[in-house]
Formats: structure tokens, sequence, C-alpha cells
């Protein structure tokens, strides 16, 4: 079994019921969500004239190869309705693979860890939320490191839109 991290990301409503559809896919025979983070919400970072977004983490165990993964996810994009207009652009749902187990995978559709989490609140911040602690490949360095190395107004500009119930004990 695998250990593997997944940044979901939304900014086109109903999002809330995109993150949720595209949990209730992730859980099934292949896959068993064992975490997941508090849902934030972000300004858009790139291309900013879009609507904001909401992002979460989420810990999940898997038989998938990271391949196998990868097509899993992007058949799911597709089955919720993303349109590949504009890179970076509006999106129903983004999945992207951050850590899977330890490894490092630097294949022509696939790079992990993923190439830009490590500059990204809006990755990090929810990621701190459920494994503070891991140590990501090649940076050598924790997601808690990680985070206090980005700009401080970049951590604020992540916002706590639902707390998560079984964090909030
Ligand atoms: P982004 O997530 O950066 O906004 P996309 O979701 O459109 O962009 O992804 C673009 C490409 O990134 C995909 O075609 C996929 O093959 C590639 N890719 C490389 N590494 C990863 C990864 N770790 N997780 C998800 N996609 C990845
Ligand atoms: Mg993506």
């Amino acid at each position: 079994m695998n250990t593997v991290y997944l940044a979901l990301g939304t900014n086109i409503e109903p999002r809330e019921d995109h993150l949720n559809q595209a949990l209730g896919y992730l859980q099934n025979e292949h896959i068993t969500i064992l975490q997941q983070s508090s849902i934030y919400e972000t300004a858009p970072v790139g291309y900013t004239d879009q609507s904001d977004f909401l992002n979460m983490a989420v810990k999940i165990q898997t038989e998938f190869s990271p391949v196998q993964l990868l097509d899993f996810c992007q058949n799911l994009e597709r089955k919720l309705g993303r349109k590949r207009v504009i890179r970076f652009g509006p999106r129903t749902i983004d999945l992207d693979i951050l850590l899977y187990n330890n490894e490092n995978i630097h294949g022509e559709r696939l790079v992990i860890p993923h190439p830009r989490m490590h500059e990204r609140a809006f990755v990090l911040v929810p990621l701190h939320e459920i494994s503070p602690d891991y140590i990501i490949p090649e940076q050598g360095k924790s997601v808690e490191e990680l985070m206090s190395e980005l700009p401080r107004s970049d951590i604020k500009d992540v916002i706590i839109w639902k707390l998560n119930e079984s964090a909030e004990e």
C-alpha cells in the first residue's frame, strides 16, 4: 500500500459540491481516504482574473501506481466537467498529486513531489494541517519549514472556509 497526499482545488460554483463529489469518487475500492484537511479559501495566484478558490489536502492510501493514480485523477477531473481552456485558469476541480510515499518521480506526465508545491501557500497550509512534520523528498525539509519560508502575507491569504469537523474535537 502507498501513502499519497493530494491537493484539491476548485473555483467554479458550486465549489463545495465539487470538492464533495471528488471526495466521494476518491473513496473507492482502490483508494482509502485517511485524513482530510479543512477547506480553505484563497485568491487566485498567477492568472488572477478569476474567482477565488476553495482548496484542501487529503491523505490517502492506494494500491494504484503513480501513473494509475494520475489517470484516475484526470478521469475524475473530466467527469466533474473540467475543461482545459486556460492553463492555471478556472476549473471545476483540480487534483494534484503532491507526494507519493517518499518517491522522487521525473516522468513526462508526472513530477513528484509536485514541482510547485513548496512555493504555494494554498497547498502548504492545508497540508500542514494534516502532516506538519512530513519531510518533502528533494527539499529535505518538513512542510512546517517550507511554510515558514513563505511570505507571511501569502500564509494569511489562505483562510479557513470550513473547519474539518474531526479537527474540531
Ligand atoms: P496545474 O495543476 O498546475 O494548474 P494542470 O492541472 O492543468 O495544471 O496539470 C497540467 C499537467 O501537469 C497534467 O497534464 C499532468 O500530466 C502534469 N503533472 C505533472 N506532475 C503532476 C502531479 N504531481 N500531479 C498532477 N499533475 C501533474
Ligand atoms: Mg493539476
